[in-house]
This record gives C-alpha cells, sequence and structure tokens, in this order.
C-alpha cells in the first residue's frame, strides 16, 4: 500500500531548474513576455508558501510581478 507525503519548508537548492514557461502579459504595454524557469531558476524556493517572480518587460522595461505557489508531493510506493 502506497502512502502520499505532502512536503512542507525550504528546499536546500541552491538553483531549482522548472521545465516550465509562462506568459505573462505586460500590465503598462500589453506585450507577452516569457518566464522560462529552466533557464532562470527558483532560489532556494519554499513549499506551500508564495514566491514572488520579477519580470522586466522586454518591450518598455517596466518591471512587474507575478506569484507562484510551489507544491511537491511524494508517494512511496
Ligand atoms: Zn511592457
Amino acid at each position: 500500500m502506497s502512502k502520499k507525503h505532502k512536503i512542507s519548508g525550504e528546499l536546500n537548492i541552491k538553483r531549482f531548474y522548472l521545465p516550465l514557461k509562462h506568459d505573462s502579459q505586460c500590465p503598462k504595454c500589453s506585450t507577452t513576455n516569457t518566464h522560462d524557469f529552466a533557464f532562470e531558476p527558483l532560489h532556494y524556493p519554499e513549499l506551500n508558501n508564495e514566491i514572488s517572480i520579477v519580470i522586466c518587460c522586454e518591450n518598455c522595461n517596466n518591471d512587474y510581478e507575478f506569484k507562484l505557489l510551489l507544491e511537491l508531493g511524494v508517494i512511496i510506493k
């Protein structure tokens, strides 16, 4: 019988690369900017706690942010 564990707390990972791309729209000029987590990693990410990602718009250099929540589950079989 398998058991599912939900993990929380800070991961002791200096650079956490994710195979994930996220498109967001600049609130100032409406340009779509792609944030590629495979090239711009999370630093010592904390699980189950909102992480702010600051984007610099490639069109107008406006800084804006979006938030992400990192969850991790482990199933032991
Ligand atoms: Zn912009």
